[in-house]
């Protein structure tokens, strides 16, 4: 066995809100294949944190699919519904600095984007009833950083997204905070996931920076679409992956991230996944936002 290289801990860190489908295997797949080829290690973390939108037994689904397809992961799962004291130091240490202020703007007065529109940056005083709490972020803050694979990117974070809610209204820590404080918690070097979340990363990188913790290197793959555009999730009916056909579906998902054919005879699963760890080639994914599901073959 080589030694783990302790300059790579990945992870992948699905939401239980449905099983497991080709979507979430392609990122499943290719943040494992990334860490091994770096004889790295690859935890797995439960983001069930949103227990409204949690769907009873997705959780157990997702693991045993993913033990199915081999993707076997090291150390234990960090359950984000056991850390909430570790989201609530977080909070306490960006409240000290003054960075945080409570808002209780309703949907309509909020803008398209979220931003908060009622001035209560400014009017925190005179809130008393249920409220966001949202971090400030200057109005000249910019993030610059590089993405292994779609390259360099700059947001505009104090105009595009402006403050951004860090704890809901409904009590919930919100899923920025929370990603950020378990990403440093389990030492994350290399965060490799959808480029549905490049546009949550500035924020991100802004509250690790505000929490003095480091930023892990970040890869953003293609998203897999349906056929009308939309990208492969519980609401858009994506299927459930069957795991009796693990060895197909792993093809699948590596066709998808251009990897080298696997010779046909490496007929089990485990050699399917020692061959795809020794080719695992970046490089050959496409530097794209999103790829239909037609171009390897499936009708979605
Ligand atoms: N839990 C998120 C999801 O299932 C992924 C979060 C992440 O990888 O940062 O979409």
């Amino acid at each position: 066995m080589p030694r783990s290289n302790i300059q790579y801990r990945g992870r992948f860190a699905p939401s239980p809100t449905g099983p497991l489908h080709l979507g979430s295997l392609i990122a499943a797949l290719a943040s494992f294949l990334d860490a091994r080829h770096s004889t790295g290690s690859w935890l797995v973390r439960m983001e069930d944190l949103d227990l409204p939108r949690e769907e009873p037994g997705a959780a157990d689904s997702i693991l045993h699919s993913l033990q199915c397809h081999g993707l076997h992961w090291d150390e234990n799962i960090l359950y984000q519904s056991t850390r909430t004291s570790a989201y609530a130091a977080a909070l306490t240490h960006l409240a000290d600095r003054g960075n945080l202020f409570p808002c209780d703007c309703t949907r309509a007065i909020l803008s398209t984007s979220g931003a908060c529109q009622g001035n209560c940056r400014t009017s925190q005083t005179k809130i008393s009833g249920p409220a966001a709490v949202r971090i400030s972020v200057p109005c000249e803050q910019d993030i610059l950083f590089t993405d292994r694979l779609q390259g360099p990117e700059h947001t505009l974070l104090g105009q595009s997204l402006q403050d951004f809610v860090v704890k809901r209204k409904d009590k919930l820590y919100a899923y920025q905070l929370a990603v950020v404080v378990d990403d440093a918690e389990q030492g994350i070097t290399h965060v490799v996931r959808g480029s549905d979340l490049l546009d949550s990363t500035p924020r991100q990188i802004f509250l690790q920076q505000r929490l003095d913790y480091p930023t892990p290197r970040y890869c953003h793959l293609p998203v897999i679409t349906t056929g009308q555009g939309q990208k492969f999730s519980k609401q858009n009916h994506a299927p459930a992956l069957d795991n009796r056909m693990a060895h197909s579906n792993l093809l699948c998902a590596l066709r998808f991230l251009h990897q080298c054919e696997p010779p046909a005879a490496l007929a089990s699963v485990e050699q399917l996944l020692a061959y795809a760890i020794e080719h695992w080639s970046l490089e050959q994914v496409p530097a794209v936002s999103s790829i239909p599901a037609a171009s390897i073959g499936l009708s979605a």
